[in-house]
């Protein structure tokens, strides 16, 4: 009986875990983090325009070289952000997003997404297996479900893509990425920053395309994102738990 018990309370403490909502806190334009440090990615073009960052996150050059290696221009670096800085925003109101989610549920691979630039299904002669979110050149991609990374590659015309897998045979996909930050193995949490857009591969301008797949199977990402009124046309009738 006892034993009984036990069990019917592990079971529940399961359900809860699996369903309780709970914030989570995503990577956005203002705040990003990489290896331990809360900072920003920005695209540094010489020697001035990096002692510009230096000078406004209140923080040394060495600080960039610790987390970056050795610095290379006109590439992406990670900009860690001085406590100090940090405070300046907090007192200016700007913090990161956080995102109201269940354990169980995606949330959009963008924190802010305001419109479709192309959705899931036929395209003309071909079948399009994602839906694509237009975004500025070095926005962050964020994990849409905690997950491992499968392959971080160039796939022809997807340009650099992420793949990651998640439980119960899920799949995503984050194609066109300008830079990727994870690597195959790495166990990556929602809502952590994996990639910044780009236009890489077959691609007519800044944009993420976006796939889920069950069991390889190409699925609709709107039937599984967060209802969003803005896109509202676009939405299939979500019948998904
Ligand atoms: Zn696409």
């Amino acid at each position: 009986m006892r034993r009984l018990i036990g069990i019917v309370i592990f079971l529940f403490l399961i359900i809860v875990a699996l369903y309780a909502d709970e914030r989570i806190p995503v990577d956005d334009r203002n705040f990003q983090e990489y290896k331990g440090r809360v900072g920003i990615w920005v695209l540094v073009i010489s020697p001035a325009n990096l002692s510009y960052y230096v000078s406004k996150f209140c923080i040394t050059k060495k600080d960039v070289e610790d987390v970056n290696g050795r610095i290379r221009y006109r590439e992406y670096l990670f900009i860690p952000y001085s406590e100090k800085y940090i405070k300046e925003l907090e007192a200016q109101g700007i913090k990161k997003e956080t995102v109201l989610t269940r354990k169980s549920d995606f949330i959009w691979p963008l924190a802010q997404v305001k419109n479709i630039s192309s959705s899931f299904g036929q395209r003309g002669a071909r079948f399009h297996t994602g839906t694509d979110m237009p975004a500025t050149q070095g926005t962050p991609i964020v994990a849409a479900m905690d997950g491992r990374v499968l392959s971080t590659r160039y796939e022809g015309g997807f340009g650099w893509t992420i793949c990651m897998e998640h439980r119960d045979n899920f799949f995503t996909r984050y194609a066109h990425c300008f830079k990727i930050l994870v690597k195959e193995g790495d166990c990556i949490k929602k809502g952590q920053v994996i990639g910044l857009v780009g236009t890489t591969g077959t691609s007519t301008g800044n944009h993420l395309h976006f796939e889920i797949r069950y069991n390889d199977i190409p699925l609709n990402p709107l039937d599984f994102l967060p209802y969003k009124e803005n896109l509202v046309n676009l939405h299939a009738v979500r019948n998904w738990k």
